[in-house]
């Protein structure tokens, strides 16, 4: 329930939060009674009787918080906001037994979604009980007048009904990984890469304002989670035509900057714009590229092989002289770097790459398995890693691939705070949940409760929850470049904070996923609830 207000006016310029507990930082802990804010910005952090008299000499009102929490708003510093929207708007297929019960659910579905492009995931042939995989005509049977695709559990696998194949013109794609029937009719099934590139040409059929409606709702789902920011990590071109629609229109909820991707940086520049650009709601500040893949598909570059796969060492996507040259170029126009570097061979050759540029501060995103001698240059060369707390829990399989020698090596986020480099935390979304609470309590619980192998031999790593708060807010913000602006609640700052339901730093380690955000405030007004 809203907190109470004393007054009942319009949103006033000057309002008072009193009696509240307000964590204004993390690292060190501070907290403060009460706060002023004057516009779109924090005016003044002390007592309630002091904002008391600030509002009524101002002619603002005043927000009882009656004993409740407030803190700095959640920086989400590398997310999908589209990818979040679209699984926000899709129809989930786990647990489905039967290719009927698919049909009947999609039917039900297609009515309901409002968008033009019918979603959905999760669906698992083992599952159902014809024993087989669905086809287009099952589909069909269900959705003729939409374009329908759903993903298979596992994501390397799609199938689409016979308007979604026509429109992407899949008959012609002439690929062993566009299946077909004995008649050599595709089914309307498709896997591995063809299953990818089917994807992005979904996404780039959806309508710019399928595509608004999909970000916006994940921004507000975000903003529901007490997330004021956020960053797009390899943001396309699509993506970045609707964010710019939002953002002209005034729609934007929470703040969001981007890191465009390669391609969009390589069309871009072309066009002689000039980086950055945007305001405090959305501003283009980066460009993101990867070097390696995923230590889920081993495709992570190593130094040495993998434990499970003693013939591979990973991939590497971009040589390490195309690196070095987007940076330069990249770092001269002002731009931030964001690579994604999981195995250590990969952060090797970010780490090469940053050291001769002048500008400090890059960003490396993931750095999941860093050696000793990598720490020693990472203190030198400061980028700041941009790391995903629940990566712990959800690579639980983690000793397995890379072996117990190396298992110290992996998310050695203590290690990293304790020799003072740059840390931010982020989710992935929807790669992790988008939930902040679960990646602080992945943070400070490291696996403990879910018996994640990867606990037993690095519960030295886990971090007092100040820390893992302290990462989220200024860490972030810090990776952002607006740590003068973002990430704590002091005066000058922009007013984005969240008041929640129990203090964090009381509860138990286990309780901290439960916390519930009961208001989030961005540019001091309410965005959620929405007003
Ligand atoms: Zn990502």
């Amino acid at each position: 329930m809203p907190v109470q207000q004393k007054t009942k006016q319009c949103v006033s310029m000057v309002r008072g939060f009193i009696n509240g507990r307000v964590y204004t930082s993390f690292a060190p802990v501070r907290v403060a009674e009460a706060f002023a804010v004057a516009g779109n910005r924090i005016a003044y952090v002390g007592e309630s009787r002091a904002v008391e008299k600030i509002v009524s000499i101002l002619s603002g009102d005043v927000v009882d918080l009656r004993g409740r929490v407030v803190l700095p708003g959640f920086i989400d510093a590398h997310m999908h906001l589209l990818s979040l929207g679209i699984q926000l708007n899709s129809l989930d297929l786990r647990g489905v037994t039967s290719i009927e019960e698919l049909k009947r659910v999609l039917k039900e579905f297609a009515l309901r979604c409002g968008v033009k492009w019918v979603v959905g995931r999760g669906w698992d042939q083992e599952l159902f009980k014809e024993k087989r995989f669905p086809t287009r005509w099952d589909l069909d049977e269900a959705v003729s007048s939409k374009p329908v695709y759903l993903s298979r559990v596992c994501g390397h696998m799609a199938v689409l009904n016979s308007l979604a194949m026509k429109i992407l013109r899949l008959e012609e794609l002439l690929n062993s990984n566009v299946l077909r029937d004995d008649m050599g009719i595709a089914t309307g099934l498709v896997r591995e890469s063809a299953a990818f590139t089917v994807w992005e040409r979904v996404v780039s059929e959806m309508p710019l304002e399928d595509l608004e409606k999909s970000i916006l709702d994940a921004a507000k789902h975000l903003a529901s989670l007490g997330v004021t920011a956020v960053d797009v990590a390899g943001c396309s071109l699509e993506e970045l035509k609707a964010l710019l629609s939002l953002w002209s229109k005034g729609l934007l909820p929470i703040r969001v900057r981007v890191h465009v991707s390669l391609e969009v940086f390589n069309v871009l520049k072309k066009t002689g714009i000039t980086f950055q650009f945007g305001d405090e709601f959305l501003r283009v500040i980066g460009v993101k590229l990867f070097i390696d893949g995923s230590l889920g598909a081993r495709t992570a570059w190593l130094s040495k092989p993998y434990a499970d796969d003693p013939s591979n060492t990973g991939v590497c996507v971009t040589p390490p002289s195309t690196l070095e040259a987007v940076a330069r170029e990249a770092d001269s126009m002002g731009l931030q770097l964001a690579v994604h570097a999981i195995g250590d061979k990969a952060l090797d050759a970010a780490l090469a790459a940053y050291s001769r540029l002048s500008r400090k501060r890059h960003r490396i995103e993931h750095a999941s398995l860093v050696r000793d001698d990598q720490l020693e240059l990472l203190e030198k060369v400061k980028p700041v890693l941009v790391v995903q707390p629940h990566f712990v829990i959800g690579d639980w399989w983690v000793v397995g691939r890379v072996s117990v020698e190396r298992v110290r090596l992996v998310y050695r986020f203590k290690d990293f705070v304790d020799r003072g480099i740059p840390v931010a935390f982020s989710t992935d979304a929807p790669v992790e949940p988008a939930n902040p609470w679960e990646t602080i309590y992945a943070a400070v619980t490291r696996g403990m409760y879910e018996d994640v192998q990867l606990y037993s031999y690095t519960q030295d790593q886990t971090l007092p929850a100040n820390i893992a708060l302290h990462l989220y807010t200024h860490g972030s913000a810090y990776a952002l470049g607006e740590e003068e602006l973002l990430g704590s609640i002091d005066v000058g700052k922009l007013a984005d904070f969240i008041i929640i339901d129990r203090d964090p730093l009381e509860v138990e380690p286990r309780d901290l996923k439960n916390v519930r955000v009961l208001e989030t405030y961005v540019s001091g007004k309410r965005v959620w609830p929405e007003p």
